[in-house]
């Protein structure tokens, strides 16, 4: 079977034992080992169109990847593509568009904008994946300034599950449009987006910790400060244990703090008076903020740069009070299986949705949570026990309705379908049936 594929595409094909299969078929969470029945490389659009051709006649599903980011569920079977190499990215300074192959991910695109002031809406990591990551929608350290970045998009070049290659704009395939901008998964494969960019050389903010005996002070404190936050400003908090290791900073090793993170798309002076009351609520132990380049967005978060195994569980909240903080402390102490634990703060921009809508799942969600384990051991047990009594005593608070980026490990049809209102999910399912009727671009994984 891959000599067929092989002879068709001009990348490369793979099989399990084959040398650079592993390496072909890894994501960035370590903690899965994809072993599909293959894996091609492709180099090309052309490729694409060739290898969904060849897995639909075969009646094989495709999985796609291309930064890998987004690998949280078992692979066993099938035809995994790898997009990565398709790496063509391009400026358009007059018309602020960002042209980005389905292989690229954040980073080079901040550093093609950057010479004209100009900026991408993206992620917390500037190492994921551009094609993923605006599938699902995407919330990033700008969401309540900016909204939404799958609401930059203006246009995707798509291979269909049938293998034809169509364009999606507001005037192109609508239907299609509207469903690539948060629907994520079954649309065909993106070969290409073309993305809006911002004006923006700098961001006032950073991220500060306060230190174990505070993490509470600064926990209600922060809660409160959101209800009435200014609407350009973009907030979250982290309990996170830092390991007992050497590549850890001396201040950080081996101590649980709480970050809280900060991005304010303005007058530096403005931003350090709105960020005022949170530096107040409690004594500050390490502080990292300050007036940052727009190219180190990426950096507030301090997300991990390099593939590690963990496991996550995440929810978006209707809202936040005191009961839910208390819930949060309950999940996060010294005990906890969770190494980083998450709240962000999403709503303003991220509540409106774009003229003609999109199909991004949790928009009228204004806050989202993350808990993060690293240790194998616990992933089977642990991990998953601890998720669950969150989803109990955080109840009252949990949306039904999650986002297609955000949702727990691993990736389940249940999980997937909590990713949209009703409405929202039937109208994808019909969108899925034109363009990949026989479901051969699914791009996750379902036993
Ligand atoms: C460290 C880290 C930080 C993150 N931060 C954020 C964040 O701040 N905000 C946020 O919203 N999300 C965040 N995420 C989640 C991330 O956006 C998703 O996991 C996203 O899917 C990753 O995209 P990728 O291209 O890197 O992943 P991949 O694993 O390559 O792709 C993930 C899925 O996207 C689909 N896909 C990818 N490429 C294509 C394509 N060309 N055509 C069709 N389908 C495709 C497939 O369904 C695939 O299974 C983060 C994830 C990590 C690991």
């Amino acid at each position: 079977m891959t000599s067929i594929l092989a002879d068709r595409i001009g990348g490369s094909v793979y099989e399990r034992g084959d040398d650079g299969f592993d390496a072909a078929a890894a994501g960035f969470n370590l903690a899965f080992h994809p072993e599909p029945d293959m894996v091609a490389r492709a180099a090309s659009v052309a490729d694409i169109v060739e290898t969904v051709r060849f897995a639909r006649a075969a009646r094989m599903r495709i999985a796609v990847q291309g930064a890998g980011h987004g690998a949280e569920s078992p692979i066993d079977a099938g035809l995994l593509l790898n997009t990565s190499a398709l790496d063509h990215l391009h400026v358009d300074p007059e018309a602020r568009i960002a042209t980005i192959g389905a292989g690229v991910r954040w980073k080079p695109v901040y550093y093609a904008a950057a010479p004209y002031g100009l900026a991408p809406v993206t992620g917390s990591s500037a190492d994921v994946g551009a094609a993923g990551y605006l599938l699902g929608g995407g919330v990033g350290p700008l969401a309540r300034s900016h909204g939404f970045s799958s609401d930059y998009v203006t246009g995707f070049t798509v291979v269909t599950g049938e293998g034809d290659v169509v364009e999606a704009t507001a005037d192109q395939n609508p239907d299609l449009f509207w469903a690539l901008r948060g629907g994520k998964y079954g649309l065909g494969v993106v070969t290409e987006m073309r993305v809006r960019l911002v004006e923006l050389t700098s961001v006032y903010g950073g991220s500060f910790f306060v230190d174990t005996p505070d993490i509470e002070r600064m926990l209600r404190s922060w809660i409160d400060w959101t209800h009435g936050a200014d609407d350009r400003v973009t907030t979250s908090v982290q309990a996170v244990t830092y390991p007992p290791l050497p590549g850890v900073p001396a201040q950080l090793r081996d101590r649980r703090l709480l970050s809280v993170r900060f991005a304010f798309p303005g007058d530096p002076a403005e931003g350090e008076r709105l960020l005022a009351p949170l530096r107040a609520a409690a004594p500050v132990y390490v502080d990292r903020m300050g007036e940052l380049p727009a190219t180190e967005l990426g950096t507030i978060h301090n997300d991990p740069p390099d593939p590690i195994p963990y496991y996550v569980h995440g929810t978006m909240l209707e809202r936040v009070d005191q009961g839910l903080a208390t819930a949060f402390l309950e999940v996060v102490g010294a005990d906890s299986p969770f190494f980083a634990s998450e709240i962000r703060h999403l709503g303003a921009a991220t509540n409106r949705d774009v003229p003609g809508g999109s199909a991004v799942g949790g928009r009228e969600n204004d806050y989202v949570t993350a808990f993060i384990s690293g240790q194998p051991d616990l992933f089977a047990t642990a991990a998953p026990a601890e998720a669950a009594r969150w989803d109990t005593v955080a109840a009252p608070w949990i949306s039904p309705v999650n986002n297609a980026n955000l949702v727990s490990q691993p990736i389940t049809r249940d999980r997937v379908d909590s990713c949209w209102p009703d409405d929202i999910r039937e109208r994808l399912t019909q969108v899925r049936r034109r363009y990949d009727p026989d479901g051969v671009t699914l791009g996750w994984w379902e036993p």
